[in-house]
């Protein structure tokens, strides 16, 4: 799609070849990001707008090709005053600036041969997967006035009770949204923070308020997404990650992927992060990004983690990020202590297609006492052969071994069967180490000393184990072939928390 601009009332306006131009006077078709700058109309209130699009635009940043509109329609909205039109990939003083994503690394840019605009065009490969936008792709938003959700009084279903320190936390939390401030979760695995959200989510929905939990792992989106239903069976609550079904409808929930927050902008009235500490959330500025453009200007945003990173920490100290601190379970029991166990050059051993004999050893030792076993490896090719190892070392002897990463298409299916408990032994690349819960389960790392493994990576895994208050206990092994730093840090933090916990 190629734009032109053209005067009217003293304002620059822009016109997309193809549709028919009444007036005079129109500069050449180009990309829309190598146009001057442009204006808006002003809102023609006298005007009939389509509530359809209005459903479908409102709150969000998008691509034309994820409206199934024509172009006639937007532009004729956009006349009126209730659509947007904003460049995507501007360049000024040589810098190129990706608008949907925020990024500006120069070497994230590409150009090809454009058959839509008929120039080199560059485009942003950060946020590709998102779909490609490049100069000539326009960013379109609504500028009319939005829908209100309904209150809803009483939504909460649940009834559980809380302990003392998710109460102060559940507290902490209704008041953050009350008085529109900011809020640290820092809880330990296994504190129950979901239940933390329920009063303030609550009065949120009687407020009529838009949330957001966002979080960058789509096993904790599809995780939650069940237990709040449960939880406020009369609230509409969407769940949006790579490949998810936009329902269309009028979300007062949205349990989303930090990615797809990248296709909103000023919408939500609460946002909640979850797992803030998570890679890829603490590694990429993309995400922190489309956090912030997502939700209303001073929205107030509630961070919950387990390990929170060093400026959390800090803001946290100085008392300029409120926070509350849970260092217990909800069942009151401590963390599980990871034991260190050196197993030799296990990757020697892989490449003879063995297990180190401890690990091994290990394994069989569960199978035979029938617990559950999530099994941490630093890479897909790693977890791909130690499956085949264990599998073929146990076959006619145990069957339920399996294995998961990120890319793998069954994903899904196969965590919910070691959920089920029809797969025994898991083998995993880190995407596991946050969010998946299994009541009884014991945990290795095979190789904790690659540097995939970070404290926070360890202490999360650490935290899968022993969960439930039936099965508050649980073992938690981190083999290795040298200890690490990070290893040594995982290991005080847990102590740490433990230590703390006895003084409640
Ligand atoms: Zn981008
Ligand atoms: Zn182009």
């Amino acid at each position: 799609m190629r734009y032109a601009s053209y005067s009217k009332n003293q304002q620059v306006l822009i016109h997309p070849e193809g549709i028919p131009f009444e007036g005079d006077s129109l500069s050449s078709f180009s990309a829309i990001s190598r146009l001057d700058d442009f204006e808006q109309p002003p809102l023609d209130f006298a005007y009939p707008f389509s509530p359809t699009l209005q459903y479908r635009l409102q709150g969000k940043l998008l691509l034309l090709d994820e409206l199934p509109f024509s172009i006639d329609f937007i532009h004729s909205h956009y006349l009126h005053g209730y659509v947007g039109y904003k460049k995507s990939i501007t360049n000024e003083s040589k810098q190129y600036c990706c608008h949907r994503c925020g990024n500006t690394v120069q070497r994230l840019f590409a150009s090809f041969s454009c058959a839509r605009c008929l120039e080199e065009c560059t485009y942003c490969r950060k946020c590709l997967v998102m779909g490609r936008v490049s100069e000539c792709t326009p960013l379109i938003y609504w500028c009319g006035s939005k829908t209100k959700p309904a209150q809803i009084a009483d939504s909460l279903k649940w009834k559980g009770e809380l302990s003392v320190q998710q109460t102060r936390a559940a507290d902490a939390v209704l008041q953050a949204i009350e008085r529109r401030h900011e809020l640290l979760i820092w809880a330990v695995c296994g504190a129950g923070k979901t239940e933390i959200l329920f009063e303030g989510l609550a009065r949120a929905f009687s407020l009529g308020l838009r949330v957001c939990i966002a979080t960058p792992r789509v096993d904790v989106v599809l995780e939650l997404l069940p237990r709040l239903k449960e939880a406020f069976p009369k609230v509409i609550i969407n769940a949006l990650y790579g490949g998810s079904v936009d329902k269309e409808q009028d979300a007062q929930l949205i349990i989303s992927t930090t990615h797809q927050l990248l296709r909103f902008q000023d919408w939500f009235d609460v946002m909640i992060v979850d797992e803030v500490d998570a890679f890829p959330y603490s590694m990429d500025r993309m995400l922190e990004f489309a956090v912030e453009r997502s939700k209303k200007e001073g929205a107030p945003t509630i961070y919950l983690t387990a390990t929170p990173n060093e400026s959390f920490k800090i803001r946290a100290k100085e008392g300029t990020l409120p926070s509350v601190k849970i260092p217990i379970r909800f069942h009151r029991h401590p963390l599980p202590v990871p034991f260190f166990q050196w197993c030799g050059d296990w990757q020697k051993k892989l490449s003879k297609e063995q297990l180190p004999k401890v690990v091994h050893e290990w394994c069989k030792e569960k199978l035979r006492q029938k617990k559950q076993i999530f099994l941490f490896v630093p890479s897909v090719n790693m977890m791909k052969k130690v499956k085949e190892i264990l599998a073929s070392s146990f076959s006619g002897t145990f069957s339920g071994i399996d294995g998961v990463h990120a890319e793998d298409p069954e994903r899904k299916e196969k965590i919910e069967k070691f959920r089920k408990g029809e797969i025994q032994l898991l083998v995993t690349t880190t995407i596991l180490e946050r969010g998946v819960t299994v009541p009884n389960i014991d945990v290795g790392i095979l190789g904790a000393e690659d540097q995939i493994f970070t404290e926070s990576a360890l202490v999360q895994i650490a935290g899968r184990a022993g969960r439930s208050g039936k099965y508050p206990t649980g073992e938690v092994r981190y083999f290795h072939f040298g200890k690490t730093e990070e290893m040594m840090k995982a290991l005080h933090h847990i102590e740490e928390m433990n230590e703390e916990a006895k003084t409640l």
